[in-house]
């Protein structure tokens, strides 16, 4: 084989860069939900219904009642960085939408048989792009009521070393609905339908605007939703809602630990930090707490283009953050701290 720098520099085919980008961005059945179903709701579905077959390695189809996308822009939507949700630097540094990167969709088809079906208000019928491994087709003309649908089969076919790595349905079933919990808990308004091989396996209705105790009892479970204590508390133009597990309710693991940021679910060091001081004299050494935390701020005071992924963000004023968290939970945290101190004193 040739050194490297025998071969001329030459750029890359448009599909190989997608796959390298999708290499960031799809690493399993999860993220293609996640990323489609993000879309869905930047586009204002009030509902969405997701069918998967094998654990969507076979198929996810996700179907949304949003604004749709003009026939001739469909094309675009499967093109790098083409994105309709940014313009300008200064809309990225405000961002309020979940996608902006216009990276999901041209990464999801070069790696799946992917079709795209779109109608939007003034259109007379839908209209269908399919992409075959990154193989652009023709748009025809299909029927579709507003709204979009999302094709992704056989993910990863054309890719054996990523395609090796999916696990067993089961498995990736389990992520995806770990995924659509987390989402369940942040969009109590829409309402999200799944089947799985053809059979109903989940539905959460859309209830209201606000998060209700029926649909946190759905997702943390009844032991939860009764032992939980309601906060929200605003500050320095900070706001930080949600409920937050007594400590009488602990966890080995940090699996029901759930942090949204404007409305966008990310794992933070620097706020978990927080919310483990405020729990540390109420809680064993070892133990987790549970929480559904909603932290609210100026988008310009934080930064969501940290990872392609988006499961990170990072803080223009992360120490202000961190004390404003725990001060908050530590004060939500008295009555059991009180409650503690008279046990002890007994
Ligand atoms: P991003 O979400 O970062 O903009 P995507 O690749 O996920 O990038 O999508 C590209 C574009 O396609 C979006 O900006 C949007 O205009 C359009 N789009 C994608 N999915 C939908 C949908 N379900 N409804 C309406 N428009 C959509
Ligand atoms: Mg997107």
């Amino acid at each position: 084989m040739p050194a490297a720098s025998d071969v001329p520099i030459r750029p890359l085919p448009d599909t190989l860069i997608n796959q390298i980008a999708a290499g960031e961005v799809v690493e399993r059945p999860a993220s293609v939900v996640k990323e489609i179903v993000e879309n869905a709701l930047d586009a204002g579905a009030r509902r969405v219904d997701i069918d998967l077959e094998d654990g969507g390695t076979r198929l996810i189809r996700i179907r949304d009642d949003g604004g749709g996308i003009p026939p001739g822009e469909l094309p675009l939507a499967i093109q790098r960085h083409a994105t309709s949700k940014i313009a300008s630097l200064d809309d990225l540094e405000g961002v309020a939408t979940l996608g902006f990167r216009g990276e999901a969709l041209p990464s999801i088809a070069s790696v799946s048989r992917f079709a795209m079906t779109s109608r939007c208000d003034g259109a007379d019928h839908g209209t269908r792009l399919e992409v075959d491994g990154g193989r652009v087709g023709e748009l025809a003309p299909h029927p579709h009521p507003r709204g979009t649908t999302v094709e992704v089969r056989d993910l990863f076919f054309n890719v054996p070393a990523r395609r090796k790595f999916l696990r067993a349905e089961r498995t990736e079933l389990g992520h995806i609905e770990e995924w659509l919990r987390q989402l369940a808990l942040s969009r109590p308004d829409v309402e999200l339908r799944v089947t799985h091989n053809g059979r109903p396996s989940r539905r959460w209705k859309g209830e209201g605007t606000l998060l209700t105790d029926v649909r946190l009892h759905e997702a943390l479970g009844e032991e939860f939703a009764r032992n939980a204590l309601a906060v929200d508390h605003a500050a320095a133009g900070l706001r930080l809602h949600g409920w937050i597990g007594r400590p009488v309710y602990n966890r080995a693991s940090a699996d029901q630990q759930y942090l949204y940021v404007n409305g966008r679910a990310v794992r933070d060091r620097s706020v978990a930090h927080a919310v483990k001081q405020a729990y540390s004299d109420v809680l064993f050494h070892g133990r987790q707490p549970a929480y559904v935390l909603f932290l609210e701020l100026d988008p310009r005071r934080v930064d969501v283009n940290v990872h392609p992924a988006k499961h990170e963000v990072r803080f223009r004023d992360a120490r202000l953050i961190h004390d404003f968290v725990f001060r908050t939970l530590h004060e939500a945290l008295a009555e059991t701290r009180a409650g503690m101190a008279g046990g002890e004193a007994l």
